[in-house]
């Protein structure tokens, strides 16, 4: 029986694999990561050297030290889209049980094909860039008796597990983290001292999940406004790309966020949510920095 790890690049699925090994070795276990692209470089250095680490293998520096010249999103997403089928190529080549795969479009690109900006009910980009690719990936080499998926949501994210479930059914589904003993996101990063690998820097900028570098259509007002703060030109890219989806449709009311005022909601795009902080007028009035929403990239 195959054991196959939705390897995110978070601190979760890192663990879920070291509990999986603690108990049933390494050898019919494969990481799967579905890559979107605009994931942050951190991201890449952190899921290359946790899965070499996993697997017993010599820190691959070479490696790591690639992911430091990853294009940037906002500068050069052609050149990055390059960079990355390489640098994919050569971590499968040092880590045979890594399988790095991609859909080839970005969030952005998915949102223009299925005529609709993500947002927090529908997120075509997590459908088309995780769901469906890793489904097929799995359907195409494993028949529903011959592999397990393993997930990495931890027991604050029970909640989840109904709908893992039923997306990947007939296949069984396996949640090491939900089980004792429970550890909080702090716990897991803290444990990652023990294997001498840092945390995915996202964490310590304050995003609550280590997803496409920051920028997660799922989240809420706060999320941005941290995004806004940790890196703005990101942001401003990000902003620019919603302005362009809006043109192309036609319709300035569709937007990522939306702002509910009365039990009635309305569409706040980032270009002005950022004006509303950067004028400090949202501080006093409007923006919810509480709200943070959440990812869910697998359900
Ligand atoms: S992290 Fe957010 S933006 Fe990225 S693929 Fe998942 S739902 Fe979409």
């Amino acid at each position: 029986m195959i054991r196959i790890h939705s390897y995110s690049g978070g601190v979760g699925s890192m663990m879920t694999a070291v509990r999986d090994a603690e108990n049933n070795g390494t050898e019919d276990m494969l990481l799967l990561f579905t890559d979107t692209l605009i994931e942050d470089k951190d991201l890449y250095r952190f899921m290359i050297e946790s899965a070499a680490c996993l697997f017993d293998l010599p820190k691959p520096v070479y490696l790591l030290k690639l992911c430091g010249a990853i294009p940037d999103v906002e500068k050069d997403m052609d050149a990055r889209r390059d960079y990355l089928t390489a640098l994919a190529a050569d971590a499968m080549d040092y880590i045979p049980q890594l399988h790095w795969i991609s859909d080839s479009r970005d969030p952005w690109e998915v949102f223009r094909d299925r005529k609709w900006i993500g947002n927090s009910r529908v997120a075509q980009c997590s459908e088309e860039l995780k769901q469906k690719l890793s489904r097929r990936w799995v359907k195409e080499r494993y028949k529903p008796d011959e592999a397990i998926l393993y997930f990495g949501i931890d027991w604050t994210e029970m909640h989840r597990i109904g709908g893992i479930e039923k997306g990947w059914s007939p296949y069984d589904c396996w949640f090491p983290m939900t089980e004792q003993p429970y550890l909080y996101k702090s716990d897991m990063l803290h444990g990652l001292k023990q294997y001498g690998i840092p945390a995915p820097r996202l964490y310590n900028m304050g995003f609550a999940h280590n997803n496409c570098g920051g920028f997660c259509v799922r989240g809420g007002q706060g999320h941005f406004i941290n995004l806004l703060q940790e890196n703005r030109e990101l942001y401003l890219y990000h902003e620019a790309k919603e302005l362009e989806m809006q043109q192309y449709l036609e319709r300035t009311d569709i937007t990522i966020l939306t702002r509910t005022i009365n039990k009635i909601d309305y569409p706040v795009s980032l270009r002005e949510l950022r004006e509303e902080w950067d004028t400090g007028l949202g501080l006093q009035t409007k923006i919810d920095l509480s709200d943070i929403g959440g990812c869910g990239c697998y359900i």
